[in-house]
């Protein structure tokens, strides 16, 4: 895939198709997949955070959210193809469930939002199977619970919304220990697919 420098962050220069695509293809590859969406806010902070650039980084996949992004790359003359948001593409994730089905835990959102999402989703996609689901405000004490939790629930895709730069520092922190095959980063998603 392509990179697009945008001050420093190494974006990868994908449709949603393309995206799409590669999501497919690491559900059945080895390892974890590091997903995120910065939006231009986070692009700003982590100019300010360099640990934070670098896990941008450090992703497998690192996608446009929002059209600032987009606007910048094309002011630096290295235009991005599209915008592809965190929550257009968990819905093209939970719409390929139709052909290929696929399980999913959720992490984040205050408690309750999480498994009102996974009803909708469970309603809306019928071969999208959600193995289970917690809330975002834990302790971090409670971390290894949850990583236990996720890895016993034997998801493939883990959908983390805690909320940008959080999500992407927690996902950074703990993917070696996660055995889901996608992780990504989806801000207030959960909050959309509860509706
Ligand atoms: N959130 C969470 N734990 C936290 C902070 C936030 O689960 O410690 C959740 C919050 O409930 C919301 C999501 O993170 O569902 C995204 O929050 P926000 O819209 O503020 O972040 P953004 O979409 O801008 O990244």
């Amino acid at each position: 895939m392509e990179k697009i420098n945008i001050h420093g962050v190494m974006m990868d220069n994908v449709t949603m198709d393309e995206a799409l695509g590669f999501v497919v293809e690491r559900l059945d590859g080895p390892g974890i997949a590091k997903i995120y969406t910065p939006n231009s806010e986070i692009m700003m902070q982590a100019q300010r955070d360099p640990a934070l650039k670098d896990i941008l980084n450090q992703a497998d996949l690192l996608i446009a959210d929002g059209a600032g992004v987009v606007l910048a790359s094309r002011i630096l003359r290295r235009p991005l193809k599209e915008k592809v948001s965190g929550i257009d593409l968990v819905k093209r994730i939970l719409e390929n469930t139709r052909t290929r089905p696929t399980s999913f835990f959720i992490l984040g959102a205050k408690p309750g939002v999480a498994e009102k999402a996974a009803i909708n989703i469970i309603s809306d996609y019928p071969k999208a199977e959600i193995k289970g689901w917690h809330h975002g405000y834990f302790q971090p004490g409670e971390e290894d619970g949850i990583i236990e939790k996720i890895n016993d629930s034997g998801a493939e895709v883990l959908l983390v919304g805690l909320g940008a730069p959080k999500q992407e520092k927690w996902i950074h922190r703990n993917a070696s220990r996660l055995n889901c095959k996608v992780a990504m980063g989806i801000g207030g998603s959960i909050d959309v697919l509860a509706g």
